[in-house]
């Protein structure tokens, strides 16, 4: 098993140290790869989108001819994992800041993004939060300059919440997270994404 960060900027050999971590842990027979340019994409099984700054990772990916391609193997069933920045490309709609910078979503996923919905005070926190599809023991999820899902409609659903955010959805293969699953000690969200390509797998 193949498994792709995008690896234009941002938080990329965190996500490739976890994964490999992960398909260790579990015994996937498999690694992570950096993915560079659109050809990189052509033999993975998964993509992991980073976080990072979502306006620099999305004007690479649309010179080096990625966005479009990302879109189209998603559409045809690719397992996608996107983090902080990463959310906010997979979205369909953005906030102010989205349309003032001329981001141009992937728009894959049925939701409204807000980014650096914080605020300047708590920029940046850790916490615990609560995660049933991983299981009981609570996720420390990192919060690092983080947007905020504003909603959600037809086929993406809520995955978790914090008080009163949604910080994490899903749509078919494709998880979408506010906060970073790779600064944590705790290797239960790949293992999760990873299921999903296995899964994934078996049915291709
Ligand atoms: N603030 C960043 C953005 O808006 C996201 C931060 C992150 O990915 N950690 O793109």
């Amino acid at each position: 098993m193949k498994v792709g960060v995008l690896a234009l900027q941002g938080a990329v050999s965190e996500h490739v140290e976890v994964l490999n971590k992960t398909m260790k842990k579990i015994k996937i027979n498999g690694n992570a790869v950096y993915v560079r340019n659109a050809k990189d994409l052509d033999d993975i099984s998964g993509l992991v989108i980073p976080g990072g700054e979502s306006t620099t990772i999305n004007r690479l990916m649309l010179t080096t001819g990625m966005h479009e391609k990302i879109i189209e193997l998603a559409k045809k069933g690719l397992p996608i994992l996107g983090t902080c920045a990463g959310t906010i490309l997979l979205a369909k709609e953005g906030d102010e800041q989205v349309k003032q910078t001329n981001t141009k979503l992937l728009g894959l996923m049925d939701m409204k993004v807000l980014r650096n919905a914080y605020g300047r005070q708590v920029d940046s926190f850790e916490t615990d939060v609560n995660i049933p599809e991983i299981g009981s023991k609570p996720f420390r999820a990192f919060f690092i300059r983080a947007p905020t899902i504003e909603k959600v409609w037809d086929d993406t659903k809520i995955w978790v919440k914090y008080q009163d955010n949604i910080i994490g959805v899903k749509k078919g293969n494709i998880l979408a997270l506010t906060f970073h699953p790779e600064l944590s000690d705790d290797l239960r969200i790949h293992e999760y994404f990873l299921r999903t390509i296995q899964r994934n797998y078996r049915i291709r």
